[in-house]
């Protein structure tokens, strides 16, 4: 049975090929498994230096980290700014890794793709319609991740508003999504990645620290995540977790975890 749908662009029926994301010597979404890593946010030059030492000894491609932070409270720490994209371009490319940071608003969208490869829509801001906009009018790739209470309909709909800009380059991102259970932070859903990538010809990338809220979940969750067909993978790791400047350290990964974790996938990846 044909279920009509009200986004086209980002339907499947309608681009049937594969939507590949070429940036540098990375591709997303042809074949080759993506790591995102870092920490939830830039906290200064050394930390975000370090971590993008380890990111990259580890067999990372990204580097992740936040300058601008949607936290829910107001009195939380709300992110370094502009200084933070600085650092975490200069880290990036000293290391030799791209660079994805999260982008709030419209007006912010120029100066975070100045510094930064990829820029991240956050869950809170799935369906922030003006930001959508202004990223449908640059050809920045793009990280969408799905709304913590969105339908695929709804998370579909959101790329769909870029690529009707005229914007081509956007990826998907299963961040987990708010369920009865209160153990995990989210439930990660991990159907959303093939149901994406039926629907869809859009990369899915699995967020398993988002997806989980804690660290002793992340690593089998990264690995059902790459069972179930992702095409990246975007992990929090942090040098010092305990004293992270976000709660996010408890979902953070240490520095040695990551470096496994990406080893096993390594030898996991082929036999899938
Ligand atoms: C993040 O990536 O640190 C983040 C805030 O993610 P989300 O929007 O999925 O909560
Ligand atoms: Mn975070």
């Amino acid at each position: 049975m044909k279920i009509s749908k009200s986004y086209k662009l980002a339907s499947r029926d309608f681009h049937p090929e594969n939507t590949v994301i070429q940036i540098g010597d990375v591709s997303i979404g042809g074949g080759e498994l993506v790591v995102m890593g870092g920490p939830c946010a830039v906290e200064s030059a050394e930390q975000i230096d370090e971590i993008a030492r380890l990111v990259k000894a580890a067999g990372g491609q990204v580097l992740r980290g936040g300058a601008f932070k949607p936290r829910t409270g107001p009195y939380s720490f709300q992110g370094v700014g502009v200084e933070g994209l600085i650092m975490m371009a200069e880290a990036g490319k000293k290391h030799g890794l791209l660079t994805i940071t999260e982008v709030m608003t419209p007006e912010y969208v120029d100066i975070c793709g100045q510094y930064a490869d990829i820029l991240q829509v956050g869950t809170r801001n799935m369906q922030n319609f003006d930001l959508l906009r202004k990223l449908g009018e640059s050809r920045k790739p793009v990280l969408l991740k799905r709304g913590f209470s969105s339908t695929y309909d709804e998370f579909l709909n959101a790329a769909e508003y870029i690529l009707a800009g005229g914007n081509p380059n956007v990826m998907l991102c299963e961040r987990g999504i708010r369920t009865f259970e209160t153990y995990t932070r989210n439930t990660l859903d991990l159907s959303a990645i093939p149901v994406l990538q039926q629907l869809s010809h859009l990369p899915v990338i699995s967020d398993p620290s988002h997806g989980t809220g804690r660290r002793e979940l992340v690593e089998p969750m990264t690995k059902a995540s790459v069972a179930a067909g992702a095409d990246g993978l975007i992990i929090e790791m942090h040098t010092d977790p305990d004293n992270s400047m976000t709660g996010d350290g408890v979902q953070s990964l240490f520095p040695d975890q990551f470096a496994k974790l990406l080893r096993e996938l390594e030898q996991l990846s082929p036999l899938l």
